[in-house]
């Protein structure tokens, strides 16, 4: 949804912070890591010890420092296919994180099974979504768009966390269920996008060897 608001306005503001940043000596992979791990080590320390708008906070600030990799890149004369996967692998961690904590903290703290399965379905959905485009690219085919993608799941699950850890205890429940329905239409949306892909029908011939990516995808 949010890519709507296009990627220019957010490069004008990202672009010197990363030229600043490849100044320092850091490289684009060493930002992608840094900002993963500690993203993870915040969503698996603080949403289970109930600080949620702690964790928010941290998980925020963290996730905001990933994102500079690709301006450095850019400030760097551009980024490297290694560095593109190492990027969307360090986004699935960072998103299966960020919900496995939130899962956990349901479990524990808010006693709450439906909170949980919420979870769930939002830890599950933000991997299929990024997979069914990234798999559908290695066909040849695209699978862009859909309701929730990136940028929207964190702005909604760090919402409803922040502000159920300022006292509002039913934002998380609305968050999380909001996302998991956006997260499951996505899902159709992206299929539905594949299957109307230029060639993505045709038949394979019998004699090729397996579809490309297949193999290395189990
Ligand atoms: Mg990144």
């Amino acid at each position: 949804m949010l890519s709507f608001f296009g990627r220019e306005a957010v490069s004008k503001v990202t672009l010197p912070m990363g030229r600043a940043l490849v100044k320092t000596g850091l490289t684009p992979d060493s930002v992608t890591v840094i900002g993963t791990v500690a993203s993870i080590v915040g969503a698996v320390t603080l949403f289970p010890t109930d600080h949620l708008f702690i964790g928010t906070l941290v998980i925020w600030l963290f996730v905001m420092f990933d994102m500079l990799d690709g301006a450095m890149a850019r400030a760097r004369g551009g980024g490297t296919r290694f560095g593109a996967v190492l990027d969307a692998t360090c986004d699935r961690l960072a998103d299966g994180a960020i919900f496995a904590g939130l899962g956990w903290w349901a479990i524990l703290h808010e006693d709450s099974k439906p909170l949980f399965v919420a979870t769930m379905i939002c830890l599950v959905t933000s991997q299929v979504i990024s997979y069914a485009k990234a798999r559908a690219e290695a066909s040849g085919l695209s699978a862009d768009g859909g309701l929730i993608e990136r940028p929207d799941r964190l702005i909604i699950v760090l919402v409803g966390a922040g502000l159920t850890g300022l006292g509002l205890a039913w934002a998380i429940h609305i968050a999380m269920w909001v996302l998991a329905a956006g997260s499951v239409i996505t899902v159709f949306q992206r299929v539905l996008a594949v299957r109307a892909s230029p060639g993505a029908r045709d038949l394979l011939p019998l004699s090729s060897p397996p579809d490309d990516g297949e193999a290395s995808t189990q």
